[in-house]
């Protein structure tokens, strides 16, 4: 038998976060004892309150489909949601709910890209873009930036990488991998060349919350009523109310777009759980209360774990702004990125991603949605691999 893979399949890389994070968890499963760098998910507990509601949904038998882009009590928490924090407004049909942000992502490119597009992602990225935009026939160009720039792509090296073929600028505030927030300045920068060339905005907000040092997030969308028109705003449950495992995620555009994407969802995937959407409902309206102390524990960790990468020779990191990862720069230490983690795993047992698959491979990526005690642990195996390597 030919097990022909479709052109589609077969052209996308395999993840090397998983592939990693595959080898961290069998060596775990084998009794050794792994200090995990690797998550890219917080390490706490969904509250309460929006496990009880789905536990409500589901004994008083809410346990159906239900309307393809998630029903009308969520998509209106959304459009809550967007009207008081980002001064938004939609209409719940221009909003859908989808089965995680990543799926958010993956509808909002096939509906508006094709064969001949082009998709402006600066680097370092979050993994699925680039692979998203190859499933959609489109093309990928990559902006490469530098911690010299704290990761962030220059409006002139934006503008000169359109051409007549750009249809999408995808933007991500704060940033998986590196933590990096765009000022409103620079969003705003940003948000008027795509509107002036006539290009859409992907603006993968689902790191809003997680923010520090004073830093702000400003959505793209809410720039002026010309940038609402050229931008699709994802988002999700995931990140700030440590929803990874309901897979919840939600996107907001002009109608149009909503349009196209609730026939994609409607065809594909129909509805997220039913009663996850109830969970989702106890997410957006109920209380904030968990949010202060995760991020003022995701702040302390991420000082510490920002002195001790620096304090480390041959090491330099940026500090993060938002997200939990921090994007230390190991150049100076002679190997390639993804090398420098598959021996730090074998020899430390330490499992960090390599910068190579977010497409800077100078880099690394820790995640500091870990304890305190595993930070410390973690990065004096770390120090001492550095050592061994440079001396
Ligand atoms: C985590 C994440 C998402 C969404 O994740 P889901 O689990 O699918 O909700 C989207 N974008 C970025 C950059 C992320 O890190």
């Amino acid at each position: 038998m030919n097990y022909r893979i479709s052109n589609r399949a077969a052209a996308l890389s395999p993840s090397l976060t998983l592939a990693i994070d595959s080898k961290a968890k069998a060596m775990k499963a084998a009794g050794e004892d792994v200090v995990g760098f690797g998550a890219g998910e917080p390490d706490f507990d969904t509250p309460a309150h929006i496990k009880d509601a789905a536990v409500q949904a589901l004994h008083s038998g809410f346990t159906k489909y239900t309307p393809s882009s998630g029903i009308t009590e969520l998509r209106q928490a959304v459009a809550d949601k967007f009207q008081r924090e980002n001064g938004l407004t939609y209409k719940p049909n221009q909003i859908i709910i989808s089965s995680g942000g990543k799926h958010s992502c993956y509808n909002a490119i096939l509906a508006t890209c094709q064969e001949g597009d082009e998709v402006i992602i600066p680097a370092p990225y979050w993994l699925s873009y680039p692979e998203m935009v190859k499933l959609a026939g489109a093309v990928a160009v990559v902006l490469p930036t530098t911690d010299q720039t704290e990761f962030k792509v220059t409006p002139a090296q934006l503008r000169a990488a359109l051409t007549p073929r750009t249809r999408l600028f995808i933007l991500n505030s704060p940033s998986n991998p590196t933590g990096s927030v765009y000022t409103p300045e620079e969003i705003k920068a940003l948000g008027d060349i795509c509107v002036d060339a006539g290009v859409l905005i992907m603006s993968d907000e689902i790191y809003e919350h997680l923010l520090y040092d004073g830093a702000t997030h400003l959505s793209v969308a809410s720039v002026s009523p010309a940038h609402y028109q050229h931008t699709i705003v994802v988002h999700g449950l995931a990140k700030a109310w440590s929803m990874t495992g309901w897979r919840l995620g939600f996107l907001a555009a002009p109608e149009p777009i909503a349009k196209a994407i609730d026939a994609i969802q409607s065809h594909s995937t129909s509805n997220p759980t039913s009663f996850a959407q109830k969970g989702g409902v106890a997410a957006l309206t109920g209380s904030q209360d968990h949010l202060p102390k995760w991020l003022a524990e995701y702040s302390r960790r991420r000082n510490f774990a920002w002195q001790r990468l620096n304090s480390i020779p041959g090491l330099s990191c940026v500090n993060s702004k938002g997200a939990f990862y921090l994007f230390p720069n190991i150049s100076k230490l002679g190997l390639k990125s993804a090398d420098f983690c598959a021996r730090l795993l074998e020899q430390e047992k330490v499992a960090a991603v390599p910068g190579v698959a977010f497409g800077a491979d100078d880099y690394l990526r820790i995640s500091y949605a870990t304890s305190l005690a595993n930070i410390e642990k973690g990065l004096d195996r770390l120090e001492r691999f550095c050592k061994g390597l440079s001396g």
